[in-house]
């Protein structure tokens, strides 16, 4: 049977674009994801997923597959880099009886591969890094540096914070550098011996902080991150790059002897720029929307960046289905709905004061994108249906 649902290409495969391409291809749209890596591997990095996160998990049935792999958390400490005092604990073991799911932290592979389990076999393209994307009355070209050509209805930037989509809707502008760098390492628990830490902790220094959290429900792998300020330096890629892991050390050298214990026993490290934007008025253009860094990229001082990018996938597929023949009324009650929150967090996110003491956490994780009502205004409802008129680029009004 012939589908009558638009054709989309999603751009990106990470965690906000293969939550979008599955909550998609189970409503039966024919959808592909094109993902410029010829591989996905797993990098070193884990990822706190809080309950508006592991709900949509849930709804899409890949909690108890991420629940037998990573680590539900007792607390999240916050404390003082010199004393070790606790000045807040996130009762995290508390979640469920709160906000009716779990928090977890897991490696950030393991998702990213349970995620893709999901996805319909043959519709990731990788090696497809989009070049160039043209927009006309009826469809959508997509060319990608393979030399291959796509076309398709709608299509998602779901690039993250160095989107070639956004480039192509707004032109050329690179995120801005905060001024601090994450170093970060995972290694065996059994390298800092008899040691006991938390199952997650972050360390508050006056310019500088450090989480340090364990991986895997084995509690086996130990993974530290952190926000150093330094100066601005010509990166070239933001890619994590390699560096001795005395660099790391001499930055938490004045610290607390359990951070310095833990990093004594970091066999390698990396490190890379932190990037944010100020929260955009744009985010789509006729046929093409954002999602995710893409849109909205912010520090991880809050663990939400991929939180929001899912929770956007998620609203992005209810505006769609709620607009099954106007998909720009569909972008447009999508930002309606997600442009608060995600500036909101974008903002806390920059601020880093995140649970440093004891704050209100019910807005943050007691929210649920699946089946929060939507926001509506009267201008969506006079759009009329998928005309494509004159580009609005210029204007930037949506
Ligand atoms: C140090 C650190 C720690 C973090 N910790 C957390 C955490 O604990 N919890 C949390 O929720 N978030 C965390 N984040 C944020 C999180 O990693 C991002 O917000 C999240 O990955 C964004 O998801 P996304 O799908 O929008 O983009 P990404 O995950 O960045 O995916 C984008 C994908 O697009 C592909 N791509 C890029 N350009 C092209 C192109 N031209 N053509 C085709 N494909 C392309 C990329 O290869 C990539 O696969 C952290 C971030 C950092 C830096």
């Amino acid at each position: 049977m012939m589908s009558h649902k638009p054709r989309i290409a999603i751009v990106g495969g990470g965690l906000g674009g293969l939550t979008a391409a599955i909550l998609l291809q189970r409503a039966h749209y024919p959808v592909r994801v094109y993902e410029q890596a010829d591989q996905f591997s797993r990098v070193g990095a884990g990822i706190q997923l809080s309950p508006n996160v592991m709900r949509v998990m849930r709804h899409i049935g890949l909690e108890d597959a991420m629940m037998r792999i990573g680590l539900r958390p007792l607390q999240k400490l916050s404390r003082d880099w010199k004393t070790g005092e606790i000045t807040y604990a996130v009762p995290l073991e508390r979640m469920f009886e709160l906000y009716g799911a779990h928090y977890l932290i897991m490696h950030r592979g393991d998702m990213h591969e349970i995620l893709l389990s999901a996805l319909q076999p043959g519709s990731l393209y990788l090696n497809h890094r989009l070049i160039e994307m043209e927009q006309n009355g009826t469809c959508l070209s997509l060319a990608f540096a393979n030399g291959i050509h796509a076309e398709a209805d709608i299509a998602i930037g779901a690039d993250g914070v160095e989107s070639k989509v956004r480039e192509i809707l707004l032109g050329p502008e690179p995120p801005t550098y905060t001024g601090y760098v994450a170093y970060r390492s995972i290694f065996p628990r059994k390298n800092i011996g008899n040691l006991q830490i938390p199952d997650s902790s972050k360390w508050w220094g006056d310019d500088r902080h450090l989480v340090i959290y364990l991986l895997t429900n084995k509690r086996d792998e130990v993974y530290v991150v952190t926000g150093v300020p330094r100066p601005e330096w010509q990166f070239e890629s933001i890619s994590p790059a390699p560096v001795n892991p005395e660099e790391v050390q001499e930055a938490f050298g004045e610290f607390h002897p359990e951070v310095r214990t833990v990093l004594a026993a970091c066999p390698q490290a990396t490190k890379a720029p932190l990037l944010e934007r100020k929260p955009m008025p744009l985010w789509s253009d006729r046929r093409v929307v954002l999602l995710g860094d893409a849109c909205h990229p912010m520090p991880p001082h809050m663990g939400q960046g991929a939180g929001m990018a899912i929770e956007d996938a998620v609203m992005l597929f209810r505006c769609l289905e709620t607009e099954p023949h106007d998909y720009q009324a569909a972008f447009k009650k999508y930002k309606m709905n997600r442009f608060e929150r995600t500036a909101r967090v974008q903002h806390e996110s920059h601020n880093n004061e995140w649970i440093r003491y004891s704050m209100d956490h019910e807005w943050l994780f007691g929210y649920d994108v699946l089946t929060a009502p939507l926001r509506e205004d009267a201008e969506t409802r006079r759009t009329p249906a998928n005309s494509l008129g004159p580009s609005i680029i210029s204007g930037k009004t949506q």
